[in-house]
């Protein structure tokens, strides 16, 4: 191991045990590692904004608490704190108040706006970092299982870099789905067997492909900039809850790992950590029925069919770490039925002008949920996280508006508008 390179040592969230990235991804005690990065976050400060400041783009204004490099600049952190490639467009999404969405004595509402990375999705900011490790050490090959975003993300990721992509996808894979990924250029196996096993096969120690997973250590820390990027815009202030859809957990263990972080650098009071409250469709709703049985692990589910065809994860592989994030926060695992993330998906293009996927409409109908159960009071304030652009999936049903004649365009005009 390269010794410039900071940030090397895994820990277990549960029990304390350490190991070495990148040898191992999971701890001997089944659960998921991550990066082991609280000394870097002792030291942690808001960097200042604005021009003349040495900002680095995207997510890498977070580079300090990133496994690439220092804030002094050594190693890795060179070669991917610059504003090169499309990692660089990776995060810096807006955070935006949406009041037009508050109900009446609902809470205020703010959406994270993740449709803006540059696939659409939150994935790039895990993917972003997954690839400038590979590239930073000379690793040829970064990989992933996934037939969605995290698919288009990595390979997107590695276009242009000199490490190459491979995605692993089910051989039942859908033509539009294989022609999203593959514009981008990377090696794609359609892999018979079963899909949930796969994802631990990828983990073995000694492979040629670093698989940058939708929950291993490497995307772990790169999605905790959604996190942080959402307090630093708060502060001084803080929001009191914020929501996200969970399917395999990588992204809520992320958001949960940088609100510790940022209580080690004494940024967040323990008495202010948002509550994180996980959103999952009820026809497949592993995590959440963790939750309402009390139950100290998540076990696999058989699944229906969902809308949210994103979140669809029946044996998540970071579960219970995602269980542990809602309850140590305060907050909760809930799940919402097909024809509220319907309704949710609606609302937010028809009252906010925000096109989202139906997963991440889940996070409206949560709010919902949340507020009607007076879990969330009027006075609070609430980050829904937008995670997936609903852009990708226009050609789904719909009627169509009625056809005008050109000669008639003027009269039928006067009717509209009269
Ligand atoms: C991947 C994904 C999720 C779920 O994230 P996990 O980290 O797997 O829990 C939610 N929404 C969208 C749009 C996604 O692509
Ligand atoms: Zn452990």
């Amino acid at each position: 191991m390269n010794d410039q390179q900071s940030g090397t040592t895994l820990v277990c969230y549960r029990c304390g045990a350490t190991a070495e990235f990148p040898d191992r991804k999971r701890c001997e005690c089944g659960e998921p590692l991550w990066f082991d990065t609280d000394d870097a976050a002792g030291d942690f400060e808001w960097s200042a904004p604005g021009p003349g400041t040495d900002a680095r783009p995207g997510v890498w204004r977070y580079a300090d608490l990133l496994p690439v490099g220092t804030s002094e600049g050594v190693g890795p952190v060179d070669s991917v704190g610059t504003s090169e490639g499309v990692g660089a467009a990776a995060g810096d999404t807006p955070l935006v108040r949406a009041p037009s969405l508050d109900a009446d004595a609902g809470p205020r509402i703010w959406l994270k706006d993740e449709t803006e990375n540059p696939t659409g999705s939150f994935k790039d900011r895990g993917s972003a970092v997954g690839v400038a490790w590979a590239a930073a050490n000379d690793r040829e090959w970064v990989g992933t299982v996934s037939h969605g975003n995290m698919a288009i993300s990595v390979a997107a990721n590695a276009a242009g870099t000199d490490a190459r992509a491979v995605v692993l996808v089910p051989e039942d894979v859908s033509a539009e789905r294989l022609a999203a990924i593959a514009q981008y250029d990377p090696d794609v196996l359609r892999i018979a067997g079963d899909y949930g096993d796969l994802y631990y096969a990828t983990l073995e120690a000694d492979s040629p492909v670093e698989f940058v997973n939708s929950d291993t250590p490497l995307r772990v820390a790169g999605q905790k900039t959604t996190a942080l990027e959402i307090c630093e815009a708060f502060s001084p202030e803080v929001p009191d809850a914020i929501v996200l859809p969970v399917s395999s957990g990588g992204h809520a263990s992320a958001t949960w790992k940088a609100l510790r972080e940022l209580q080690h650098a004494g940024l967040l009071a323990a008495n202010e950590v948002p509550r994180l409250y996980l959103v999952q469709a009820a026809a497949c709703d592993p995590i959440a029925e963790a939750h309402r049985d009390g139950a100290d692990e998540v076990t696999s589910v058989e699944a229906g069919e969902t809308v949210a065809y994103s979140i669809a994860n029946a044996d998540p592989p970071s579960g219970t770490r995602a269980l542990t994030a809602a309850r140590e926060t305060g907050g909760a695992v809930l799940s919402v039925p097909d024809d509220e993330i319907l309704d949710a998906k609606a609302e937010l293009a028809r009252n906010a002008g925000f096109c989202v996927e139906p997963a991440s409409a889940t996070t409206l109908a949560g709010i919902r949920r949340l507020s009607g159960a007076g879990e969330l009071g009027a006075d609070e304030s609430v980050v829904a996280v937008l995670t997936g652009t609903g852009f990708r999936e226009l050609d789904v049903e719909g009627e169509k508006p009625e056809v005008v004649p050109l000669e008639g365009l003027s009269a039928r005009l006067r009717v509209l508008t009269g």
